[in-house]
């Protein structure tokens, strides 16, 4: 890295065996940009504790530097402990710690011990000191559940307080919330890295649900821009690479102290978007 900025990459674990592969591909193809890390996510409640495992095993026989995300809605302490003795017995030294989503229609009885994700960071570090770099979540659109911005500040809050090492935030295109967020949370003292989310576009109908979902906004102008491709998958390609580009260069010219890509195990958006960069 010519830089000190941090530049990761986020991939999810694949359920089949050509999604393994394809996950392979990706990561020969981005590890050429020598990432700080690359992270694995992890579904809530352990849906997919046995493909993350797999995943992170592959990244770490490769000799990749990586940070297994873990979620704890749905799981037991003990669950979770467990979980992370393999990964300090494995000698990880980054996890993404979360609360994490569970699936619509699962009850009550299955949200688990620990509720916030501040319970999880501070489980942690009452285990196991300083051996794991603690990365959370930040929303500089705000977490769609907050009772308001200025609860979820609150929030965030409490886990840096608990200990995290740094944050990542949800995607999103308008770097103006970034800075708010990130000056907001410098008053407050929060003096953590807080690392800009990107999510280059490729598919809009796929994008705009799950932005919906997460409380992201695509601007309007962007909307209606994506609307009018249609099917063009490869305009929507091309436009959706310029407007990423443009955000991920105000965000590192305004000072973002580096950026994680979510690639959705595809290496040819973020790479797009770097050369972009001249990165
Ligand atoms: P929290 O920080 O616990 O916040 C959740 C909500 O509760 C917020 O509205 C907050 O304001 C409120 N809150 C927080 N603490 C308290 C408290 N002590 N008392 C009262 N209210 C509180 N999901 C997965 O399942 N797997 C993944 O691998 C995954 N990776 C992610 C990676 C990144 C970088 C990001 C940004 C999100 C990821 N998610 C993942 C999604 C995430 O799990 C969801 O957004 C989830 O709804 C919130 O998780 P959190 O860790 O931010 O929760």
């Amino acid at each position: 890295m010519t830089t000190n900025r941090s530049f990761s990459f986020e991939l999810f674990p694949p359920k089949t065996e050509k999604g393994f592969e394809n996950l392979k591909t990706a990561v020969n193809q981005l590890n050429a940009l020598n990432p700080e890390f690359f992270s694995v996510t992890y579904g809530a409640g352990g849906s997919t504790q046995d493909r993350t495992f797999a995943s992170v095993d592959w990244l770490r026989e490769q000799q990749i530097e990586t940070a297994p995300h873990l979620s704890c809605i749905g799981s037991s302490r003990e669950e979770i402990l467990q979980i992370l003795d393999r990964y300090h017995e494995q000698k990880i030294r980054r996890l993404v710690a979360l609360r994490g989503d569970l699936p619509s229609g699962a009850g009550l009885g299955s949200l688990g011990e620990l509720n916030y994700a501040n319970e999880l960071v501070e489980m942690i570090k009452e285990r196991y000191g300083d051996h794991f770099y603690i990365e959370v979540a930040a929303y500089p659109e705000f977490h769609p559940q907050a009772n308001s911005a200025k609860a979820d500040l609150k929030n965030f809050k409490r886990k840096v307080e608990a200990g995290a090492d740094g944050a990542i935030t949800q995607y999103f295109y308008n770097p103006d919330a970034y800075f708010c967020f990130v000056e907001e949370c410098s008053d407050m003292g929060i003096d953590i890295p807080i690392v800009p989310g990107i999510m280059p576009i490729t598919n809009y109908v796929q994008l705009a649900r799950f932005s919906d979902a997460c409380g992201a906004e695509i601007p309007r102008w962007v909307r209606r821009r994506l609307e009018s491709f249609g099917d063009d998958l490869e305009g929507i390609r091309a436009f959706g690479a310029e407007v990423v580009t443009e955000l991920c260069r105000r965000l590192l010219d305004g000072g973002a102290p580096g950026l994680h890509f979510y690639t959705m195990n595809q290496a040819t958006p973020t790479l797009k978007i770097w050369n972009n960069l001249g990165l």
